[in-house]
């Protein structure tokens, strides 16, 4: 499918659902079949590999070299491959996720380009957002001592440019040459999602994490000039929690992800609709990625879903949430 093709039938959202092997620990229960269609632009099949995947949305990671403003979400409940699509299987470089896929055509494609006059600057910055809160996760050990005593005065306030360039104050941001050098800094990241699982429980899972690889080229020979962003966003686990369960801590977390998985799916819809007002400053993620999803940005939500069947109430929701925004 052509770039213009895409533009012209669909505007610049497009939703690919993807459906997980079986696991050995999924619960089995008994068929339920459900006669309900949904169309997706695209439809992985557990059996899809992670290069299948990555097949499909290269062109998309290639407009970021072109100067585009890219996002590319995975939503669906805890479980459903969200982090496997991103990211991929630790350990098992062969399945290697969409991140790391696509940082490696990145880099490939900036030294081809060498030759045409092309120098690419990129830099990258992880972060997550927990609860509406921003945290850095890329802070150094200097850092993460002056927040334990609660002297850091960092304050991740959120400002967009009259160019579109958003600005987060206060966040790491690093400058990257190559693939190994943003490998090791999602490593780092790794970590320090981890640390504060054992603190929040599973935060991870209760978190986004937002993935952004900033891109400028000049070329020396024309003058042109791109600025291009690439965000890959493996979103909070999208499954209901019961509100009557859950009390304190967990309700307020509870309830700050149903806002934001909420405003996202309002803000995408209104773009699709191209209303003239997108609520976008609704969530923290939403306002942070404001021009990465308005103007001429292109956007890709994959949806994931567990193949089980005690699954298939939240793959309903899941599904119905992609069909809304497609
Ligand atoms: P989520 O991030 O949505 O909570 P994960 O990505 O962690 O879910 O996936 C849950 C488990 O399923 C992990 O052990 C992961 O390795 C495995 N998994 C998910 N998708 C696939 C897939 N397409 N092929 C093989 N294993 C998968
Ligand atoms: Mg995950």
């Amino acid at each position: 499918e052509t770039r213009t093709e895409f533009e012209e039938l669909k505007g610049n959202i497009r939703v690919f659902c993807r459906v997980r092997p079986p696991l050995p620990d999924d619960i089995p229960c008994a068929e339920g079949k459900a006669k309900i269609f949904f169309t997706f632009d695209q439809v992985f099949t557990p059996d899809a590999s992670q290069e299948d995947v990555f097949v499909e949305i290269s062109q998309l990671v290639q407009s970021a070299l072109d100067g585009y403003k890219v996002c590319i979400f995975a939503y669906g409940q805890t479980g459903s491959g969200k982090t496997y699509t991103m990211m991929g299987k630790p350990g098992h470089p062969e399945q290697k996720g969409l991140i790391p896929r696509s940082l490696e055509q990145i880099f490939q494609t900036r030294q081809s380009l060498l030759s045409q006059g092309w120098t690419y600057e990129m830099q990258v910055s992880m972060l997550e957002i927990y609860n509406e809160t921003i945290r850095d996760l890329l802070l150094t050990n200097r850092d993460l001592s002056r927040i334990e005593n609660g002297t850091s005065g960092k304050q991740y306030a959120i400002k967009h440019d009259a160019n579109g360039n958003t600005h987060v104050s206060d966040l790491t941001i690093v400058d990257v040459r190559s693939t190994r050098e943003v490998s090791f800094l999602l490593d780092q990241a790794a970590n320090s999602r981890s640390v504060g699982k054992t603190q929040m429980n599973e935060q991870s899972s209760r978190s986004h994490f937002v993935f952004t690889l900033r891109i400028s080229g000049i070329n020396e020979s024309t003058d042109q000039q791109v600025q291009g962003v690439l965000n890959l966003i493996d979103l909070a686990g999208s499954e209901r929690l019961s509100k009557s369960g859950s009390t304190g801590d967990r309700l307020k977390e509870t309830q700050a992800i149903n806002k934001s998985l909420s405003s996202l799916s309002d803000v995408i819809f209104a773009l699709a609709k191209k209303e003239d007002h997108v609520p976008f400053r609704h969530s923290k993620l939403t306002y942070l990625l404001q021009p990465c999803l308005g103007g001429d940005s292109k956007t890709l939500m994959f949806v994931n879903i567990s193949p089980d069947p005690s699954s298939l109430g939240e793959s309903l929701c899941s599904l119905r949430f992609a069909a809304r925004v497609n």
